[in-house]
């Protein structure tokens, strides 16, 4: 059905074109449909023998409400889930439509959420790791958005937040830990524990843990290689990236490093205006 946008307005100029039939009905001027009908076998209703009926015009402006109040509860539930998922609004601009094209790997980012039922069905995450400034983080975000889009429950969060909120007073942990688990997709951007402690990592480790045993995709991103990951020493940060390899595709993302270009992008442009 094509939206034509009618109004109401253009409703009272249908009704000023209305005009009786051969057959004694109401006719609409625009459609020339019928707006009335007759009832069945001649049967009367209050003294009536007919009733009204919507002309396609009207069918039309129905279905355009309809699909209006849908859309805005749809706006009204993303702009929700989007406060949720995000400690910071300047993600909600991390999309696929505003990539630079720079990064290679965005590909894979939007083939998950391709195949968003299949992954989350076999609880399939993805480990993005590679060098500072390539672009891991964004492409999260853009797989954030894309399916907050689609209603799907997202939270990305970095564990730099994660211990905050731990250790802090007024959190009752266990809750804390359970809302992590609650989203469809669970997103820890920039994983490095190079300062933590003891009992900082295994904070992260009953974070991790209770996420493996949800049986739901977890996302992150990592400066540390692979390589670091699989042969960590320390036993704390060893468990604790075993359970990451299990649950996490590893998707080395390398090459350009974006923010040394935006800052040469702004070198460039504040010399321009100099000159
Ligand atoms: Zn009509």
């Amino acid at each position: 059905m094509m939206l034509t946008g009618k109004t109401n307005k253009d409703c009272i100029n249908t009704e000023k074109e209305e005009y009786f039939g051969e057959d004694g009905l109401l006719y609409c001027g625009i459609c020339h449909e019928p707006k009335e009908a007759f009832y069945p076998a001649g049967k009367e209703l209050f003294g009536k023998r007919k009733h009204p009926r919507m002309c396609a015009c009207h069918r039309e402006e129905y279905e355009w409400l309809e699909k209006r109040a849908r859309q805005m509860e749809h706006d009204r539930m993303v702009s929700l889930l989007r406060e949720r998922c995000f400690s910071d609004k300047n993600m909600y601009n991390w999309r696929f439509e505003n990539d630079n094209g720079l990064n290679q790997k965005m590909s894979v980012a939007k083939e998950y959420v391709n195949s968003w039922e299949e992954n989350e069905k076999e609880n399939r995450g993805l480990n993005f790791w590679g060098g500072v400034g390539t672009g891991k983080s964004y492409m999260a975000g853009c797989i954030a958005n894309e399916l907050l889009e689609k209603e799907v429950t997202v939270r990305m969060t970095n564990f730099a937040e994660i211990l905050n909120e731990l250790n802090s007073h007024d959190t009752d942990r266990n809750e804390y830990i359970q809302s992590l688990c609650r989203a469809r997709l669970l997103i820890i951007d920039d994983l490095g524990m190079e300062r933590s402690t003891d009992y900082g990592l295994e904070q992260v480790y009953n974070v991790i843990d209770a996420r493996c045993r949800s049986n739901k995709p977890l996302i992150i991103t990592t400066n540390l290689s692979l390589q670091e990951m699989k042969n960590e020493s320390n036993i704390a940060r060893k468990r604790i990236y075993d359970r990451l390899l299990s649950m996490c595709i590893p998707v080395q993302v390398q090459g350009t490093n974006m923010r040394q270009i935006e800052q040469k992008e702004k070198f460039r442009k504040f010399t321009e205006k100099k000159v």
